[in-house]
């Protein structure tokens, strides 16, 4: 299975898209892998890890054809991960003049009111029209597993912002797991115990986990993980039989605000078996 990080930024995209600090200049400067875009995943051709406001530049560099995609994932309502006035563009017609695969987004309540309120709002007739869109949005419950297509899913508790429940979820087939954690700050007590609980069943094969804050320390609180506590996660997953010498370990989300360049971040993070994503990354996971 090919996983693809679309885009690995913070809010406001590196360079900030109203920002001129000195690491925005460094990154317009520099180019290459320290362009970052705001942050989604794509596993295989059908599921999709969040519908940041890049969603469309990501379409277009990637090549990618959104209209495959069967599930989407939304981790929690903030405006980087979840953009849903982009589904206007779902209608059949005019938008699309393809009839589309029904769409099934997952997230929790606050991003459902988000899609109605806002699609209300920008289309008068939205209720009337809402067939012609063909999607649904269920809302998940924390650590009730259930089933997308070919993949299981486990929704664990993030500890990002407690206004909503915030979603890491655990990916998995009988051949491979993957967790995605951002954005997250030091997990709760009940996602570690969880996470304890299902040690014994097999490691995780890949986690792409939270490192917005870079240098700055924030220490073991909720938001996000900066580099001293992403190798501290790391640690404890580790010592709890999560991952083992084989998983792959990858920091993404980053802000201008954590300071560090893309070579920057490898330096520190690279010795300490931390690999740093980019836009574009791809990971294959093993399918037997
Ligand atoms: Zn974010
Ligand atoms: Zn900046
Ligand atoms: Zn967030």
């Amino acid at each position: 299975m090919k996983i693809k990080i679309l885009g690995t930024a913070a809010a406001e995209g590196w360079p900030g898209i109203f920002c001129e600090c000195s690491v925005c200049q460094k990154a317009r400067k520099l180019g290459g892998k320290n362009i970052r875009t705001r942050s989604s995943i794509l596993i295989g051709k059908e599921h999709k890890i969040d519908f940041p406001p890049d969603t469309y530049l990501h379409l277009v560099k990637y090549n990618i054809s959104f209209s495959r995609i069967k599930y989407l994932f939304i981790t929690h309502a903030h405006y980087d991960h979840y953009n849903p006035s982009d589904l206007l563009m779902r209608r059949f017609p005019p938008f699309t003049r393809t009839p589309l695969p029904s769409l099934k987004i997952y997230g929790n309540s606050l991003a459902q009111r988000w899609t109605f309120d806002l699609l209300k709002i920008m289309e008068r007739n939205f209720e009337k029209n809402f067939p012609l869109y063909n999607f649904e949005f269920q809302v998940v419950e924390p650590f009730k597993e259930f089933r997308a297509g070919n993949l299981r899913i486990l929704p664990l508790l993030a500890n990002h912002d407690k206004s909503q429940i915030c979603y890491n979820y655990l990916f998995s087939t009988s051949h491979w797991s993957f967790l995605q954690a951002f954005d997250t700050g030091w997990y709760p007590e009940e996602t570690w115990e969880k996470l304890k609980e299902i040690a014994s069943q097999k490691a995780f094969d890949l986690v792409i986990m939270d490192c917005t804050n870079g240098k700055i320390e924030t220490g073991k609180k909720g938001g996000h993980l900066g580099i001293k506590e992403i190798i501290e996660m790391k640690k404890k997953l580790t010592s709890q039989g999560n991952i083992k010498n084989n998983s792959r370990f990858i920091a993404t989300h980053f802000s201008h605000g954590g300071g560090l360049l893309h070579q920057e971040l490898e330096k520190i993070l690279l010795p300490e078996g931390i690999e740093v994503a980019f836009d574009g990354m791809e990971i294959n996971l093993p399918e037997r």
